[in-house]
C-alpha cells in the first residue's frame, strides 16, 4: 500500500465518541487505512485504562477492515514515521481547539519534515461533543445514547457503578 494512503488519527479516546467515529469514517474516504493511535502519555483522571480504550475502539470498529487500533508513547511524529505514514488526522471543533492544534501541528511539521497534519472540521451535530462532556453527563446519570455507541455507554455505566461502590 503506498504510504501516502495511510493516516494516523491520534488521541486520548477516553472514551471514543460519535464525534471521533465521524472523523474516522470521513478519513476513510480520503485514505485507504486509518490507524487510531491511543496516546500512552500519562493522563490523570482517565476513566478507562489504555488497554480498555483500545478494546472499546476495536469493538466499535470491528467491521471496519481498513482501521487498525494501536497505542504509542513518546513523540507522535516518531510513531507516525515508524508506521511509514505521512499524515496525521486531527478533528477541529470550536475556535478553542484551534490554538492548541495549530501549535502542535507547527511543532510537528518543524521536527518531522515529511509529515502533514490534516484537520477535519467536525460535523455540525458533533461540534459540542467531547469525551470529557460525555463522561460528565454519564457520571451525573444523564442519557448518552446520542454521543457514544451502546457498548461504550455500557462500559461507562459499569465503570461508574464500580467506582461508586463504597469502600469499607
Ligand atoms: P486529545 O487529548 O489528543 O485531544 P481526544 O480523544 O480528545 O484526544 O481527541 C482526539 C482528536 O479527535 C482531536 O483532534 C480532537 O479535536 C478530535 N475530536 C474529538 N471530538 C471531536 C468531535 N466531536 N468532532 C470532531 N473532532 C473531534
Amino acid at each position: 500500500m503506498p504510504h501516502s494512503r495511510i493516516a494516523v488519527y491520534p488521541g486520548s479516546f477516553d472514551p471514543i465518541t460519535y464525534g471521533h467515529l465521524d472523523i474516522i469514517r470521513r478519513g476513510l474516504k480520503i485514505f485507504n487505512h486509518v490507524i487510531v493511535a491511543v496516546a500512552r502519555n500519562s493522563q490523570k483522571n482517565a476513566l478507562f485504562s489504555i488497554d480498555e480504550r483500545v478494546e472499546l475502539i476495536k469493538s466499535v470498529l470491528k467491521d471496519e477492515s481498513r482501521v487498525s487500533v494501536d497505542t504509542f508513547t513518546g513523540l507522535l511524529i516518531d510513531y507516525v514515521a515508524s508506521k511509514e505514514a505521512h499524515v496525521i488526522i486531527r478533528g477541529l471543533r470550536a475556535i478553542s481547539d484551534f490554538e492548541y492544534e495549530f501549535q502542535i501541528a507547527q511543532m510537528n511539521s518543524t521536527i518531522g519534515h515529511d509529515i502533514e497534519t490534516l484537520f477535519m472540521m467536525t460535523s455540525v451535530q458533533y461540534g459540542y461533543l467531547s469525551s470529557s462532556i460525555v463522561r460528565e453527563v454519564c457520571l451525573l446519570g444523564g442519557t448518552v445514547d446520542s454521543f457514544v455507541p451502546p457498548e461504550i455507554k455500557k462500559a461507562m455505566q459499569q465503570k461508574y457503578a464500580l467506582n461508586s461502590i463504597p469502600k469499607v
